[in-house]
């Protein structure tokens, strides 16, 4: 697809951080990781939160634990012997003396910086030492008063290996001057109610300090952004026909299940058939937890495409689940003569070509897939209807937008295990149409659950080895809160040697660095049994099916979300057999913590765990953490997606009805928001994409 060209006024925004000054090729990597790739993403690089310091004439007026700015003039050096610190004794106006202490090799350093009888303005924080009063590694010292006000409320960043705040503030600072003014695209009766500034203000004033209208502006910019796009997303797929499909059920009949559908499923899939029977093509979402069997629901809604005489693909996100995929589908439709393909990047040669001659020709009936299937070399006698499987892991819209080539519209069904409450499911899909699986096939064992303390890991891996030992399976999962997060990587392979060394080439390791091929291997020889047990990081989370895994442990359980720690629990009690998970945790609980933990011991619902996620970690957050994976945003906090959405929501509807092609001048600026916030598939959908 051709990209739709960005408006050229937004060019200084999109200019590559390498643009900036300073910023080479040793930079370039660190704020890499960090997503910073462009001046606009240093712009949007919001502080996590800000250090608020106190400016007192002398100690006297501080209060110990305060972040403080000071003057004081250093009067003594004191080295220590051997690892010790380096102090410099230093006097404040009245004659209190304070250590500045500093670990490691900077004494050299320190002195340079603090010569003895001169005065220093000296950020930090105040602290006690037996008797001593100290600071430990002042944040910043300065010559004069001056520039020391500055420092008085101070952006903290998020950072990545390689930079410091220092670096990333004077970066931020060069991105904001480049802002340019755009013309407002908040509805101007919302942006007078609600008090916010600007955009290009919000911007500055949101790394100057704790601005909740600038911070909440931008939040909404975001949600706006999304709700736009994905109703264009909506709207255009209104105005696309498809085909209508009925199925006669003479395939589904001959579906030899070797049980019976349960309530919910029944129910999914007489609404997938309700939508398939129109033209307007379906853009329907499945929700159902791990396990809820939606796979047997897919099938049956392909099937009805394939008994309405056209095609229908499959698409997963990796290779494994894709073979999987195809390998339990050919099973289930055995008896239907249904001719089942898979295409992946990896097939090449004349076994792909026989695969893309039966798509062209109509003898291949369904195709499960990679992305591969979706390539401009692959065309269709006549696809009619997509499953999109873990459509959590892919950008929706650009997804959609794939299913969108052709002359006709394939009907869509996307199907996530990620039971994200109500607000979230709109945040990520838009108005589509859910239907959810919300009753277990019967007969599951609950997974018994067991947290304990990290001090008795001894015993777990006793009971591991005897789990091994009995002929089954296990997983160990590490946590790697972010794939970049090199200390959490040496902590999980740190682990697999240690269980390698212990249960020798039995274990495997996966994690998100390894080579897609690497991964893949480790991951097959576990879905084969020929590894006992698997340790990862949470690159498992995505939909593998091994029923013999009936043991998970998780290494630092406290550090993970309650979603994710469901998700993760949901790849064991996959077979009829019980299973266990036992969930490690540190010593020093934060009470969120020990609520979560206890919470997963507690419930298997996964519904019920999202909204007590959301709860618990919407709640008190000062500025909003950037939420990473669960939602598709950036900027927006937990807090701020509950309580904006709906109203970005009405007013991206607002808008599009009255200018759907966005050409009036509240429209032209929305495009530019569109494109500020990467969602400008919505405008390439409007060029008729
Ligand atoms: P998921 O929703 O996680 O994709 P699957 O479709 O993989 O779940 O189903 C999980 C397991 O449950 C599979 O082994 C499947 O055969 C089985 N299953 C699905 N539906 C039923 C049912 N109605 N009764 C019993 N077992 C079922
Ligand atoms: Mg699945």
């Amino acid at each position: 697809m051709k990209p739709a060209m960005r408006p050229e006024r937004l060019n200084p925004l999109f200019a590559e951080t390498g643009s900036l000054k300073g910023v080479g090729p040793q930079l370039a990597r660190p704020l890499e990781k960090l997503g910073l790739t462009r001046v606009k993403d240093l712009a949007y690089h919001l502080p996590d939160r800000f250090v608020q310091r106190r400016a007192v004439e002398n100690l006297d007026a501080a209060s110990v634990g305060e972040n403080i700015l000071v003057a004081l003039t250093p009067v003594e050096y004191r080295s220590s012997a051997g690892r010790g610190p380096f102090r410099i004794m230093a006097a404040d106006a009245i004659g209190n003396v304070v250590a500045l202490t500093y670990f490691g090799r900077n004494g050299g350093w320190a002195r340079k910086q603090l010569p003895l009888g001169e005065r220093r303005w000296i950020a930090g924080r105040l602290d006690q030492y037996g008797q001593m009063l100290q600071i430990v590694h002042p944040d910043h010292v300065s010559e004069e008063g001056g520039a020391a006000l500055g420092q008085l409320c101070e952006p903290i960043y998020p950072l990545s290996e390689g930079l410091t705040q220092g670096r990333v503030a004077a970066l931020v600072q060069q991105a904001l001057s480049a802002l340019i003014d755009l013309p407002e695209w908040i509805e101007p009766g919302l942006l007078g109610r609600m008090g916010w500034p600007d955009w290009k203000q919000a911007l500055t004033l949101a790394h100057r300090d704790e601005h909740r209208e600038a911070r909440e502006r931008l939040a909404y910019d975001e949600l706006l952004a999304n709700s736009l796009a994905l109703m264009m997303v909506r709207n255009a797929n209104r105005a696309r026909t498809g085909l209508a499909l009925q199925g006669d059920g003479r395939l589904r009949a001959k579906l030899a299940l070797p049980f019976g559908l349960t309530g919910a499923q029944k129910r999914a899939i007489a609404e997938i058939e309700g939508d398939l029977a129109q033209a307007a093509p379906m853009l329907r979402l499945l929700q159902g937890d791990v396990g809820s069997g939606k796979t047997v629901v897919a099938l049956e809604a392909m099937l009805i495409a394939v008994e309405a005489g056209a095609q229908a693909a499959l698409l997963a996100p990796t290779e494994i689940l894709a073979r999987q995929h195809h390998e339990t589908l050919q099973r289930m439709a055995a008896g239907t003569g249904v001719e089942i393909a898979l295409l992946t990047g990896r097939d090449k040669g004349r076994a792909r070509e026989s695969i893309l001659m039966g798509l062209l020709d109509g003898s291949i009936d369904m195709v499960v897939g990679t992305h591969a299937i979706f390539q401009d070399a692959v065309a269709y006698k006549n696809l009619a209807m997509v499953v999109i499987d873990e459509q959590h892991r892919f950008g929706v819209g650009q997804r959609l937008l794939l299913t969108q080539k052709g002359r006709r519209t394939p009907h869509c069904l996307a199907m996530t295990a990620t039971p994200i409450p109500r607000t979230l499911t709109l945040a990520q899909y838009g108005e589509m149409d859910v239907s959810r699986l919300d009753e277990m096939p019967p007969g599951r064992q609950p997974i018994d659950t067991r947290v304990i303390a990290v001090e008795r890991i001894a015993d777990v891996v006793g009971a591991l080895s005897r789990h091994l030992g009995g002929g089954e399976q296990a997983y160990w999962v590490c946590p790697m809160v972010r794939e970049s997060e090199s200390d959490d990587l040496a902590a999980a392979e740190a682990r697999f040697a240690e269980l390698k060394a212990r249960f020798g080439d039995a274990v495997e390791l996966v994690h998100g660095q390894l080579k897609p091929e690497a991964k893949d291997a480790a991951m097959e020889r576990f879905v084969r049994g020929e590894a006992k047990l698997l340790v990862a990081t949470t690159v498992i989370e995505v939909g593998v099916d091994v029923p013999a895994a009936t043991l998970m442990i998780i290494e630092q359980a406290d550090r993970f979300g309650l979603a994710q720690l469901h998700q993760l629990r949901g790849r064991v009690g996959r077979g009829s057999g019980k299973s266990v998970c036992l969930l490690l945790r540190g010593d020093a609980l934060s009470e969120t913590a020990r609520e979560r933990l206890a919470l997963m011991r507690e419930t298997q619902d996964g519904f019920r765990l999202a909204e007590e996620d959301l709860r618990l970690r919407g709640g008190g957050e000062l500025l909003g953490t950037r939420q990473s994976g669960d939602t598709p945003f950036r900027i927006a906090s937990l807090e701020q997606i509950q309580r904006l959405l709906p109203l970005a929501h009405d007013d991206a509807r607002l808008l599009i009805e009255r200018d759907g092609g966005l050409t009036g001048e509240r429209g032209e600026a929305a495009r530019l928001l569109l494109y500020l916030f990467e969602r400008d598939w919505g405008v390439q959908l409007l060029r008729g994409g």
